[in-house]
């Protein structure tokens, strides 16, 4: 029972095949944890179907410790065995309670807006770039202390150090079938990219959430650390979190592509990123919801020259200094979230601004071919969000994103960001001191 063979439907008959012990049934929250519980294969039938049982409100997902059992039901067909250790494997799970599906569950969200294109006879394709950098088991610095170069990018040297680490997790992806087809040194003293294949929304979406899963391990295993955080490092570029996205119909064609069109973009390509421009400062919240992710965002130069990260609502032809880039015929890149976005959510988000888009038939407006980073003042666009509470606030003013990507959601996400935020607030920085113990 090979990939090749098709979705795995029988998780018991895929144990007995590949000699399984343990399978993690795993669910993310709304902050874009993995939640899991390990179960022994022999009990996997019952498992599969009716879920394994969780309390919703041990993990973020605002609920009430009152609340009835969670049951998160793996999904068969997204199951992976981990390379690291094959005696393990991992399915994500749609939870459901009370019998109905939690509308606020990421994955569950991800579907019923991917529904939504279905039932137009659309099918959203989706490639994601998880940046992410090898750091010290504390957390303190990059792994590699003699990796100082001022333009890391692409360095053959630091790559090579790195070797046995990428190699380990390129290898798993070759072994899932994920079509991986280039790995380097990114932009950032200690950072990676690793890409592989396209493929349906949801097929990327648990590949990009067992990938983060899977680096993290593997990092470890080697004595590492790995962290998808959007700006671990003052000064250096962030961890971006890029989605390529294009749109396909039944027959297999993409109706993105429009070869006479000067970028290769179709009219519904255009309304659907018109969607996006529309919603970007609220999509902000989602693709953007930390803290930190505001220093990647909006941030001054860094060491290496360039943030490559958006400031503006624009987008581009192959310009990396926009929010959005057309990198070539037929697909768009949103450059705007990072590797905190939740691999469920904020697919899901951007995909129910597209979608909005379309229906609407939104102009996404000329596009801007200027250096975003040295004239970016001559470029019409409305400036990105300065901090998670100006995002949060900005989604919440736009009731048409909320309604596109479901109330229940918006509503608890908003509530537990909004939380996270008054935290944050309480939190006392030295910055304080430095610029106020005078006044
Ligand atoms: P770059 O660094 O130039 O942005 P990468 O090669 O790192 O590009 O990543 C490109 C991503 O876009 C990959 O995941 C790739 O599979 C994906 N991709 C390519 N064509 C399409 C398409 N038509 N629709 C969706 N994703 C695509
Ligand atoms: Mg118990
Ligand atoms: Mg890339
Ligand atoms: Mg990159
Ligand atoms: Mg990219």
């Amino acid at each position: 029972m090979t990939d090749a063979d098709g979705p795995t439907t029988d998780l018991a008959a895929y144990a007995a095949d590949r000699q399984i012990k343990y399978f993690m049934i795993s669910y993310t929250d709304l902050f874009g944890g993995q939640r899991a519980k390990l179960v022994p294969a022999a009990a996997i039938g019952g498992m599969q179907a009716e879920g394994a049982g969780f309390a919703g409100f041990a993990s973020w997902l605002d609920m009430t410790p009152a609340d009835a059992d969670m049951l998160a039901v793996p999904d068969p067909s997204s199951v992976f065995q981990l390379p690291w250790k094959p005696e393990v494997a991992w399915v994500a799970a749609n939870p459901v309670m009370n019998g109905a599906e939690v509308a606020q569950a990421p994955r569950n969200v991800l579907r019923a807006v991917l529904a939504k294109a279905a039932a137009k006879g659309l099918t959203v394709k989706t490639g994601i770039e998880a940046e992410f950098f090898l750091i010290t088991p504390d957390g303190e610095a990059i792994s590699d202390s003699a990796d100082i170069a001022a333009k890391p990018c692409y360095d053959a040297q630091a790559l090579m150090r790195r070797y046995d680490v990428i190699a380990e997790i390129c290898d798993g992806m070759l072994g899932l079938g994920w079509e991986p087809y280039q790995n380097d040194h990114e932009d950032a003293n200690g950072q990676f990219e690793m890409n592989w294949a396209f493929a349906d929304t949801l097929v990327t979406a648990d590949r990009h959430s067992f990938f983060k899963f899977m680096v993290k391990s593997i990092a470890e295993k080697h004595g590492l650390r790995a962290t998808f955080m959007p700006k671990p490092f003052p000064g250096l570029t962030g961890n971006g979190c890029h989605m390529h996205l294009s749109i396909w119909d039944g027959a297999g064609r993409n109706l993105f592509e429009d070869p006479a069109d000067e970028v290769g973009l179709s009219a519904d390509a255009r309304h659907f990123l018109g969607g996006i421009m529309r919603h970007a400062k609220a999509l902000a919240a989602i693709t953007n919801p930390t803290v930190n992710s505001y220093k990647r965002i909006n941030a001054p130069v860094t060491l290496s020259g360039a943030t490559w990260s958006p400031n503006t609502v624009t987008w581009s032809g192959n310009n990396r200094t926009h929010m959005v880039r057309v990198p070539g015929p037929g697909r768009f890149e949103l450059r705007l979230a990072d590797g905190a976005a939740n691999p469920y959510l904020f697919q899901a988000a951007a995909i129910a601004a597209g979608l909005a888009g379309l229906e609407a038939k939104a102009d996404p407006g000329p596009r801007s071919d200027v250096n975003m980073y040295a004239e970016g003042h001559l470029a019409d666009g409305v400036k990105l969000p300065l901090n998670l509470l100006d995002a949060l606030r900005a989604f919440e003013a736009d009731g048409a994103l909320q309604a596109a990507l479901g109330g229940e959601v918006s509503a608890a996400f908003l509530k537990l960001k909004h939380q996270e935020w008054n935290d944050y607030s309480r939190h006392f920085t030295q910055w304080e001191r430095a610029n106020t113990l005078d006044i």
